[in-house]
């Protein structure tokens, strides 16, 4: 077992006071409707993020999926950035269960610019192009480094699309972060959406789930939907129960990652400052860039494990660190101990 495990925010394993809530939970059939726990945590995130209704699911994925199949018909299109999770981490399930053809915008660190998604927006169009039914947005955004989606921007692209009656959805597998981050309020940042997808398995630790929220018509089809690719679970609060511990007791924390990211993209950049600008960090993930250094990621990435820090090599000169519920000051010392000393041998 590593000292400091970095490779994801998503090895959490569940504390002794969240199974003692699970073991405790009250279940019911969830399929017809009768499991009080699913109900709650549902109930309980759509309030948070101002939504008429939630529907919880075993994976992000098929939140995300289950809102797209609900807006994109067969053969129109959603708008996303190039290292989106919908694009580049759903193994084409757009494209598989639902038709749907895809365009993606470049950014700079997966940063949201209303330019982007607006110069491609095609609607009114006829028989001839493929139509935009769809812009996603990924806040934070994970390939991007944890970037924030600033406020401003969604709302521009909010308010040009609307009126076109293209809609909007939010992977907010990281919202969490974004609003611990900024103090931006998690309905805040909702309001701009047509339906939003939250993890409760990455940061907030529970083992499994994610919650999809939307207007009550549109949920009530999702579920359908869930239960049509074979997801619709019996007694799934013990799983909701988890949920709503990691809600109700994991979100506050989450200042104490970043603020540990942050510490270690400061000792990072103290090396050198070509590998990371400490002010790009803004979340819990740390992405490095090896490509001045001549130092590969996998070699960067092996010396580290060798020494019990375990990272992920992005790409051929990219490394991403994740902080999380399980790592604690001791091993951030010790990561950043670890990835200094690798920075400075191989550098
Ligand atoms: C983790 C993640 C998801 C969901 O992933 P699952 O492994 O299916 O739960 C969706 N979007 C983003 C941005 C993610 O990081």
């Amino acid at each position: 077992m590593p000292v400091a495990d970095l490779l994801s925010d998503t090895l959490t394993r569940p504390p002794q006071a969240m199974r003692t809530v699970m073991a405790a939970a009250e279940v019911g059939d969830d399929v017809f409707g009768e499991d009080p726990s699913a109900r709650d945590l549902e109930e309980h995130v759509a309030g948070l993020l101002g939504h008429e209704a939630g529907l919880f699911t075993p994976t992000g994925s098929l939140a995300n999926q289950l809102a797209l199949r609900m807006h994109v018909r067969p053969g129109e299109e959603l708008l996303a950035d190039s290292l989106a999770h919908v694009v580049r981490a759903e193994l084409g399930a757009a494209a598989v269960f639902s038709g749907i053809t895809s365009r993606t915008w470049t950014s700079a660190h997966g940063r949201l610019d209303p330019a982007g998604p607006l110069a491609m927006v095609s609607t009114g169009v006829g028989p001839y192009q493929v139509t935009t039914s769809l812009v996603v947005v990924e806040n934070t955004h994970n390939f991007g480094g944890g970037t924030v989606q600033p406020l401003a921007a969604i709302r521009a692209v909010r308010a040009a699309t609307q009126p076109l009656g293209v809609r909007m959805h939010l992977d907010g597998a990281r919202l969490w972060n974004a609003h611990i981050a900024t103090g931006v309020g998690l309905a805040e940042y909702a309001a701009e959406f047509d339906t939003v997808s939250v993890c409760l398995s990455k940061g907030l630790g529970a083992p499994v789930g994610s919650v999809l929220v939307g207007p009550s018509a549109l949920i009530a089809e999702a579920r359908v939907w869930r239960k049509r690719y074979g997801a619709g679970m019996r007694q799934v609060g013990i799983l909701a129960a988890a949920g709503k511990y990691a809600v109700d007791h994991h979100l506050d924390r989450l200042a104490d990652d970043h603020e540990r990211a942050a510490r270690a993209a400061r000792a990072i950049a103290e090396v050198d400052p070509r590998v990371i600008d400490p002010g790009s960090v803004e979340t819990n993930i740390l992405m490095l860039d090896l490509s001045q250094t001549g130092c590969p990621a996998k070699d960067y990435v092996q010396a580290c494990a060798d020494d019990g820090v375990r990272l992920y090599a992005a790409g051929p000169s990219l490394v991403r660190a994740v902080w999380h519920l399980d790592v604690d000051d001791a091993a951030t010392d010790h990561a950043i101990t670890v990835m200094t000393r690798v920075l400075r041998d191989h550098a």
